[in-house]
């Protein structure tokens, strides 16, 4: 047993807490606190501290798996399962051509995994079919930033200023269960004088410690930020002098805004024209203020220009691109921010760029090595993908994901994952997906494996490897360079991590997510670096790239145009009276960039942008048949589709199992009692889970956590209908029926 404490990251959300792990006999490691990184300060939730539990061997897979002629999964040696799949894959493509072979990644894996799977989807298969489940993470408010302001980053501050703002509108986001140690920050909040308002049709734990609840009926959000923004303009709340000088396109954003009036708000959402009135009160009074968004608006068939709303309220009231003032994504998945900048995503290559950009383009190929023209185009969304599961695609690549629990119209998912020609799959626990596959890869995890992730506030940190992992199981990096080798291409998909990182920077040069002055040395020596961070010149004090934002200020205040460079630290500052020579300013690493849009936003002409956005309904409004609104989210022991967390006793002791939220008036129609079986149906099937009776939520709506399979599978019930920009589904809101199961 080696006696070292190594440094690392939370396998699991978005927070990316920092601990100390220390390996133990057995293999294992034993997780402490690491009070020194400065997102958590040492805390951690019950997932975070448990997670060596999923290390096991009896939790997790250690051989991979093939399906026998019988129809069962048996263990097999690695060649024999790789041999497997790039045989099927060739077929595949053999008869029906590269786009019959689909990718779907997740936004767990790390940004040399996203980065090799969307190369090796692009390169190797030659097919234009790679999605993620990120895509049903926080899609909307990354087209929604995009539109705004001309670049998404989750946070475009750091959590570190939410404590010195004087307003946070909470919208559809519970931090208290999603990632508890985040909660500091709201409370310090409150406790420097700020205020906390949340819009959540529940009264979650994060309700409870607000100034001001809004509990909108489901779908509705994007009316409540009009009823806002309407109100602003008529009590002349409008920072004219912003709108003039940093925005474009507000008249038209206004005239949106003054067709809903408050008392029709009101009647849309159910939230009082005086609670909308405080609202804006305590939004507008203080100088600095934010909005933070989450699933709550971003997971609808609107959810785009949802956001958009928030972010013309912002815009508005000039709390964009101002110190301690914004707009923010809280994102969820541990690297739902890496997730989705380095390829994997079906319209985006490396650095954010745009897979339709001919320049993009041409970049990326010459990094790879390929022609431009040998690129695919874009390809199907999440959803649309799965969609056309055994029919347009025949042969599927899963990695780190569990789309027959975490997609929505689950069994239709299901049903589509089973029609396919040949299913592979690469996770680390044999999860609902891998029960179908056709051949089953078990990965290496977070503690036994190098690598980084970008956090919710776009800090690139360092996850390190700790112990060695058991024999059987490999790395996703070292199954991509496997299959890539069987399918001709012998170059271009190294094992190390630290080498594909070192490509990833390439790639990512110039783009908007420019990592290529981040380096392994520099992340373990600094503890994260925000994004951009843009490589220094070359030596002969080429000048930095096009579009590469100079280094701010201490305080993360970029430099005005026309403001000198800072002065070199004191090893490199020329001597008095000596010119300063370009390459000697230069060449000083760029210290990433805390905060975005202070000075200029980042489209062509540095104007964050107003779009009119109006309300419309739900895909699928309450009627006769189905007379309830369902929303659906998460519990603090559980982790997304709980393929890991399920495995944890701990954690499913705190969370056994799926349940129905509803509030004591629903439940008296109903005739339920507390624990009553609940057979809670949709237009796309049926889920049963016992009732859970609480005044916190509102009487038209019923509420399921989604993590579970089985009889309780919330997403069974979810709707598919998709933003029409983002193509993000709508989890968040359909009809029900809700109907007691007499004699279970
Ligand atoms: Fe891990 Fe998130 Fe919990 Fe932190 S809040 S310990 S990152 S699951």
């Amino acid at each position: 047993m080696r006696n070292t404490t190594i440094p690392t990251h939370c396998p699991y959300c978005a927070l990316q807490c920092g601990m100390n792990l220390t390996p133990v006999d057995g293999g294992s490691v034993a997780v402490s606190e690491r009070a020194d990184f400065p997102v958590n300060r040492g805390a951690l939730c019950g997932k975070g501290r448990t997670a060596p539990q999923v290390l096991a061997p009896g939790a997790r897979l250690t051989s991979p798996l093939v399906r026998a002629a019988d129809g069962a999964l048996v263990p097999a040696g690695w060649d024999e399962a790789l041999d497997r799949i790039a045989g099927n894959l060739e077929r595949t493509r053999a008869e029906y051509g590269a786009d019959a072979l689909g990718v779907f990644g997740g936004g767990g894996l790390t940004n040399e995994k996203a980065y090799a799977l969307g190369k090796f989807a692009r390169v190797v298969l030659g097919t234009s079919q790679i999605d993620y489940n990120g895509r049903f993470c926080m899609s909307s408010a990354a087209a929604a930033g995009t539109r705004a302001f001309g670049l998404d980053r989750g946070l475009p501050f750091p959590l570190e200023d939410v404590p010195r703002t004087g307003c946070v509108i909470l919208v559809g986001s519970n931090p208290a269960e999603t990632m508890p140690p985040s909660l500091r920050y709201f409370t310090e909040l409150r406790d420097n004088g700020g205020t906390l308002i949340v819009v959540d049709p529940r009264r979650t734990r994060t309700a409870e410690l607000a100034d001001l609840h809004l509990a909108p009926r489901p779908g509705t959000d994007l009316a409540l930020a009009l009823g806002m923004l309407h109100l602003v303009v008529a009590e002349g709340r409008v920072d004219e002098a912003y709108v003039e000088e940093r925005t474009s396109g507000w008249e038209e954003a206004r005239a949106a805004a003054m067709a809903h009036w408050p008392e029709h708000v009101e009647r849309i959402t159910g939230v009082s024209v005086p609670e909308l009135r405080e609202a804006v009160r305590l939004f507008c009074a203080p100088e600095a203020a934010m909005v933070l968004t989450a699933r709550g608006p971003e997971q609808q068939a609107k959810g785009t220009d949802t956001v958009g709303a928030w972010i013309n309220l912002c815009l508005a009231t000039g709390r964009a691109g101002r110190p301690r003032s914004g707009y923010g994504c809280l994102t969820g998945q541990g690297n739902g921010q890496g997730g989705r900048e380095h390829g994997q995503k079906a319209d985006q290559l490396p650095g954010y760029r745009r897979l339709t950009d001919p320049a993009a383009r041409r970049h990326v190929a010459e990094v790879w090595g390929v022609d431009p023209d040998s690129l695919p185009g874009p390809g199907r969304s999440a959803y649309e993908l799965l969609d056309a599961l055994g029919t347009d695609v025949r042969s599927l690549l899963v990695m780190g994901s569990n789309p027959v629990v975490s997609a929505p119209r689950a069994a239709h998912v299901e049903g589509r994952l089973r029609s396919l020609d040949f299913l592979a799959v690469c996770d680390v626990v044999l999860s609902e997906t891998a029960e179908l596959a056709d051949v089953v890869l078990p990965v290496t995890q977070w503690a036994e494996e190098t690598g980084t992730t970008t956090n919710l506030e776009g800090r690139v940190l360092l996850r390190r490897r700790a112990i060695t992992p058991p024999d059987g199981v490999r790395g996703d990096l070292e199954v991509l360079h496997g299959l890539a080798g069987r399918l001709g291409v012998e170059k271009g998909f190294p094992v190390d991590p630290e080498e594909v990182f070192e490509e990833l920077r390439r790639a990512s040069a110039g783009g908007p997510a420019d990592y290529s002055g981040i380096d392994y040395r520099r992340l373990a020596r600094e503890d994260g670096v925000f994004w951009p961070c843009p490589a220094p010149p070359a030596d002969d004090g080429t000048p930095p790239r096009p579009g590469t934002p100079a280094p701010p200020a201490d305080d993360g205040t970029p430099p005005r145009p026309g403001t000198p460079a800072p002065p070199a630290d004191d090893e490199t500052t020329a001597r008095p009276g000596t010119p300063p020579r370009p390459a000697d300013q230069e060449t000083a690493p760029h210290p990433g960039t805390p905060r975005l849009f202070l000075d200029r936003f980042a489209t062509d002409d540095g104007r964050a942008r107003f779009v009119p956005v109006a309300h419309r309904p739900s895909a699928e409004e309450p009627d006769d048949a189905y007379p309830v609104l369902l929303t659906t989210g998460r519990v603090v022991a559980q982790y997304q589709s709980g393929a890991q967390t399920r495995r944890v006793a701990e954690l499913n002791a705190a969370a056994p199992g799926p349940f129905v939220q509803l509030h004591p008036r629903l439940a008296a129609r109903l005739g339920a009692a507390e624990g009553d079986p609940l057979a809670v149906v949709s237009r796309r099937g049926r889920a049963v889970a016992p009732a859970r009776i609480t005044p916190g939520i509102r009487p038209d709506t019923v509420f399921m956590p989604f993590h579970w399979p089985g009889e309780g599978r919330a997403n069974t019930l979810t709707n598919p209908a998709l933003d029409p920009v983002s193509r993000m589904p709508e989890f968040k809101v359909c009809a029900v029926r809700v109907e007691v199961v007499r004699g279970a």
